[in-house]
């Protein structure tokens, strides 16, 4: 499960002469007033890399305005009081090769920081260390006309502006990173006109909930992808969501002596009642793992594997093994994926 909290996110950033700005969003998720040509602003993606394959949407603006939480599809990506889209990368080491954080649009920084350390938040003495700074690394640009985006967690040392850079759609920012109160590597995008928050998934007339008419304000059209693939692969050990994220358990081969063989699955969105399938078969064609069972509890971010031990009687031979995984819903299979490893 992701930790993160749900907490009302007020942000302070250092400006020049060390004077404090607090930063705050207001508490409502979306604005029902009728704004006049608010929907001028078309933003292109915050992250330079190819959405659904590099690099996915993991979490929504909550749109619920009361303590439930709800994302502008009525799925359950988001947790309360979420205020920006976060666009996410597998893992640790896509981070630490770089993924470049991008302007959405043409503005002027308004305000930035930098200096914080990258680290997961796994508990409360985490975030009680970021209390404040929540959004980590991070600047603000002015697009003009009462609007205004965030970008946070970026990595420590990497914000390549400062306050007064003019940018264009496209500037690179700094890169991703895991920085403030985040739990995953990733960059946050906050969108907000006359200082109330705007889903751009529905745009900034919306009243709340997800029954509503969307007037998205992104650039091109993204696709609601609630449910996906983060990585999968094989191990040795039992994988943990830490060791997952921090890009652990990447092998391309084993030697034939490892204690046993697991076949993993990283993934977002897995919901109460998916029917999860698993299978693991030798290069011999047989199959030596297999398991079949609906899920239980819905997590935002959820590990599963199959495997098998290597014994005298069943030993685990060299060759090509595969590793299949099906993510079904109401009969549709949401996630397909198959993945092979040479074990010498
Ligand atoms: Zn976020």
């Amino acid at each position: 499960m992701i930790s993160r909290t749900g907490k009302y996110i007020c942000t302070f950033f250092l400006a020049l002469a060390l004077v404090a700005l607090p930063s705050c969003m207001r508490a409502e998720t979306t604005t029902g007033t009728q704004l006049a040509a608010a929907t001028e602003l078309r933003l292109g993606i915050p992250i330079d890399c190819d959405l659904g394959k590099d690099c996915f949407v993991m979490l929504y603006p909550d749109r619920d305005p009361g303590p439930e939480a709800v994302d502008f599809g009525c799925g359950r990506q988001t947790y309360d009081t979420h205020k920006g889209t976060d666009f996410a990368i597998p893992d640790a080491q896509a981070m630490a090769r770089g993924v470049p954080v991008i302007a959405s649009a043409p503005g002027t920084v308004l305000r930035v920081r930098d200096g914080m350390a990258d680290r997961r938040i796994r508990n409360d003495a985490d975030k009680q260390a970021v209390d404040n700074i929540e959004c980590g690394n991070g600047l603000v640009i002015d697009h003009g006309g009462g609007w205004e985006t965030q970008y946070c967690h970026l990595r420590n040392g990497s914000v390549a502006v400062t306050q007064g850079t003019k940018v264009e759609t496209g500037t690179v920012l700094g890169m991703v990173g895991n920085s403030g109160l985040a739990s995953f590597p990733h960059v946050h995008l906050s969108v907000r006109y006359q200082g109330a928050v705007v889903d751009p998934f529905v745009g900034p007339n919306a009243g709340p909930g997800c029954q509503v008419d969307r007037h998205p304000i992104w650039a091109d059209n993204l696709t609601y992808i609630p449910t996906g693939l983060i990585r999968a692969g094989f191990s040795g050990e039992a994988p943990t969501m830490d060791a997952l994220w921090d890009g652990d358990f990447s092998d391309s081969s084993f030697n034939k002596d490892i204690p046993q063989l697991l076949f993993w699955i990283h993934a977002y969105g897995v919901l109460k009642g998916d029917e999860i399938k698993f299978r693991l078969t030798a290069p011999n064609g047989q199959v030596v793992a297999e398991s079949q069972q609906p899920i239980a509890n819905p997590s935002r971010s959820w590990m599963g594997y199959v495997g098998k031990r290597n014994t005298l009687e069943r030993p685990i031979i060299p060759g090509t093994w595969r590793g299949e995984y099906q993510l079904v819903r109401n009969g549709s299979t949401i996630i397909d994926v198959s993945r092979t490893i040479e074990i010498r």
